[in-house]
């Protein structure tokens, strides 16, 4: 139940969909994946045509779903939503894509889970807009061919290495999306302030930025807890002494660290000697799943500068040792 864990939460319902931006103008940063898009969509729109399939990867709460959504916006074109996990049989991806119309695009978040069978239906339905169809059983058995009309297929996933190659080689457009840097974070902040309708002075809006581990849906969640703060201990105004409290209130620390954080940090500075430790090691010290720490924990930690990844493991730079004020021998 971390407030800072990237995933979707069950609190963020309710005003994840009020905050969505619609438009490629509203969805700030990613400036080089934007550039890229509207290229793409302008072109496509001026032959007629479907978009090219378009790969997006990146760790949760970077913007994934949200750029779909703007993306089917911005071809005039629905869009159908969906997870690689909720895609049991081929017959269920069948039937999704003989109802798209003309240009949909279909969302499948969580690409790399889906399934073997389900995944070879998609090949030719990607690259012919044919489905393979085989009646009968035995030897009477044949197949037949079935066209589908025209559609852009959007994948999620948060590597692109955990893709077959063969799926990967079937999109058009591959974009990576980065974590946030700290004044991205706060435009977002002051632009889910504003739909929110609260008031937040700059300074609150960058130090919320710099807590957020560079992802827009953690900004969010923590700019609601800050605003439930605000109004019953405040006069309702986030300011930065009102959110600096509040965020100390929540545990999380100056750079968005929480416990977990700390712990990982900690394990490899304190029980490993700060490192190299394994993947799988370190996993166990603090009992999380190996991929869990690789998509989630590491590359905010990484991007801080307080990770190394060695071919040996993992190490704890002196960056790390000076935030957590332990004294760095060599
Ligand atoms: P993902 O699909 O990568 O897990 P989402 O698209 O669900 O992430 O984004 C999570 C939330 O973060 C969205 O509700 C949206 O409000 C916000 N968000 C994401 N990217 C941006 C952005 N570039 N600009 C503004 N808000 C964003």
């Amino acid at each position: 139940d971390r407030i800072i864990t990237s995933g979707m939460k069950s609190e963020d319902v309710d005003i994840e969909s009020s905050l969505r931006p619609k438009s490629l103008d509203d969805y700030l940063g990613q400036e080089k994946t934007k550039e890229k898009l509207k290229i793409f969509i302008e072109a496509a729109k001026n032959r007629g045509e479907q978009l090219d399939h378009v790969l997006l990867y990146g760790p949760p709460g970077l913007g994934k779903t949200t750029l779909s959504t703007i993306i089917s916006n911005e071809m005039g074109v629905n869009i159908r939503i969906t997870s690689g996990p909720a895609i049991e049989r081929a017959g269920d991806l069948a039937a999704i894509l003989t109802n798209l119309n003309e240009n949909d695009v279909l969302f499948i978040d969580e690409i790399h889970r889906i399934n073997r069978s389900v995944e070879e239906v998609l090949y030719p339905a990607m690259e012919d807009f044919c489905l393979d169809i085989i009646i009968g059983k035995g030897p009477s058995a044949r197949s037949i061919r079935l066209d589908l009309t025209k559609f852009t297929l959007i994948g999620a996933t948060t590597r692109a290495g955990m893709l077959t190659s063969p799926l990967r080689d079937r999109f058009g457009v591959i974009c990576k999306l980065d974590l946030y840097n700290v004044d991205e974070l706060a435009s977002i902040v002051k632009r889910s302030a504003g739909i929110l309708g609260c008031d937040i002075d700059e300074r609150a809006a960058i130090e919320i930025g710099k807590r957020s581990r560079g992802t827009p849906r953690i900004a969010n969640r923590l700019l609601k807890r800050v605003r439930d703060y605000a109004q019953v201990k405040g006069n309702g105004m986030i300011t930065e002494e009102i959110t600096n409290l509040a965020l100390e209130m929540l545990e999380i620390d100056s750079l968005g660290l929480d416990y977990v954080d700390k712990k990982l940090m900690m394990d490899i500075i304190q029980k490993f000697s700060g490192g190299p430790v394994g993947l799988d090691t370190l996993a166990a010290s603090i009992g999380e799943d190996r991929n869990t720490i690789e998509d989630v924990y590491e590359p905010y930690l990484i991007q801080l500068g307080f990770i190394d990844r060695k071919p040996r493991g993992r190490v704890a730079t002196v960056n790390a040792y000076k935030h957590f004020n332990i004294p760095y021998e060599k």
